[in-house]
């Protein structure tokens, strides 16, 4: 496939909250060698190079991208039955995600299910180890390929190797570790690695992984740990995540956002103690007759707790529809969401930052937790 190569290419066209400004360039890839030549080629003139993937996850300052952007325009899934109930799913890194999903569902395998819904490309998914309601990639994720800028050759990592957490991975921590061009690599907001194809292992199975999302296991009829067939479970993550606005939807101008805007903070036992303290403060009642949500932050967090995001945001003051100076303002649908309703042309990517300035300031005040992004953001910062 031939190279187009587009200048000044406006960004805020490839982001699902419609900011940015352009890329000096902008390169459709169609092709891992593509994806490979160009990145291989700005590495060694030292210019930047921004990955982009379905632009769901990225906030583009208004000045725009000064180098490269690789767009990941790849295809192809192929899937590989095993001997043991097992199937594996190698799929390009340019494929949409959710199709790959409802084929999945479709075909009767298992493990992806609750993963509905998420915009973006698949190649984007185990960066920040995509998750939701109650599954994350890394319980399917069995090697991720991808091209090594350090090194200059192509790697394949096994799931060990991925480092996944929640909402991160060696990738997404890779960022402004090459070469020593922190300051690049920094601005690039794309690692060491460049994702070229995820495998997965998922289970022949008609039904469900465990449902272990309360909510979701609610919707269903079921109790927790509960399973159900494939088609009733990606139906109902995708009505509920239609409730929220996170399910993208032209018509929907609360779907104009980067999904979460804010990572749940994890809090150690003392933490938590005083964002209760601080809580009951604020309404006048003692520190056990308020109740802080929270859950247990998962294996190998020695006791800690997440705290719902929302939550911290609601009681600092910021509702549902909060404006923004300047047209941004937090979905009507979920608080966790900054929404830019007019689309390309509305809100200014630096006015959306801001009031998720303003968001964050107000937590720390009230509660002395400090919220952390979630999007990537490109030549911006909190
Ligand atoms: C309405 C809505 C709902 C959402 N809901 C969820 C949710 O439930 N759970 C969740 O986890 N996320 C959610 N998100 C966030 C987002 O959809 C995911 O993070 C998604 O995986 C991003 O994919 P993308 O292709 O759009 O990546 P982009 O936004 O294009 O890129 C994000 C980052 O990944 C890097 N990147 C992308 N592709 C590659 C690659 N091939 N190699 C190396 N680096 C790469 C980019 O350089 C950038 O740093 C939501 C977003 C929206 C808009």
């Amino acid at each position: 496939m031939a190279l187009t190569v587009r200048e000044q290419v406006s960004l805020a066209g490839y982001t699902t909250l419609g900011v940015g400004g352009p890329a000096a360039r902008f390169i459709d890839a169609g092709t891992d060698d593509q994806i490979i030549a160009e990145v291989r080629d700005a590495d060694a003139t030292g210019e930047p190079v921004l990955v982009l993937g379905g632009g769901s996850n990225l906030v583009v300052a208004d000045e725009g991208f000064p180098g490269t952007v690789v767009h990941v325009a790849t295809t192809g899934v192929s899937t590989d039955p095993g001997h043991d109930g097992g199937v594996t799913v190698a799929v390009a890194a340019g494929e949409d995600w959710d199709r790959m999903v409802e084929r999945c569902v479709a075909e009767g395998l298992s493990g992806i299910e609750c993963l509905s819904g998420i915009p973006g490309l698949a190649g984007a998914t185990p960066i920040q180890n995509v998750g939701a309601y109650g599954q994350e990639v890394s319980e399917t994720v069995v090697a991720v390929r991808a091209y090594d800028r350090l090194r200059d050759t192509t790697v394949t990592l096994a799931n060990a190797e991925c480092g996944f957490g929640y909402r991160t991975s060696a990738f997404k921590r890779s960022v402004g570790q090459r070469r020593g061009r922190a300051a690049l690599d920094a601005a690039a907001a794309t690692g060491r690695f460049v994702v070229l194809g995820v495998t997965f292992r998922l289970s022949r199975d008609p039904l469900s992984a465990p449902v272990r999302y309360g909510e979701l296991a609610r919707m269903l009829g079921l109790g927790d740990g509960g399973r159900a067939p494939l088609a009733d479970v990606r139906a109902a993550v995708l009505a509920l995540r239609r409730g929220k606005g996170m399910v993208l939807d032209p018509a929907d101008p609360d779907t104009r956002s980067a999904g979460s805007f804010f990572t749940n903070p994890v809090l150690d036992r003392g933490q938590l103690a005083d964002v209760q303290r601080r809580a009951a403060a604020k309404t006048g009642r003692a520190a056990g007759e308020v109740s802080v949500p929270h859950f247990p932050a998962g294996d190998g967090q020695d006791g800690r707790v997440k705290v719902p995001a929302a939550w911290l945001i609601e009681q600092a003051g910021f509702g549902k529809g909060y404006p923004g100076d300047g047209g941004a303002r937090i979905s009507a649908k979920h608080t966790l969401a900054l929404v830019n309703p007019g689309g390309p042309g509305g809100a200014s990517s630096a006015s959306l930052v801001g009031l998720a300035r303003e968001i964050r300031d107000g937590v720390r005040q009230a509660f002395g937790v400090d919220l952390v992004n979630e999007p990537v953001l490109v030549g911006a910062e909190l």
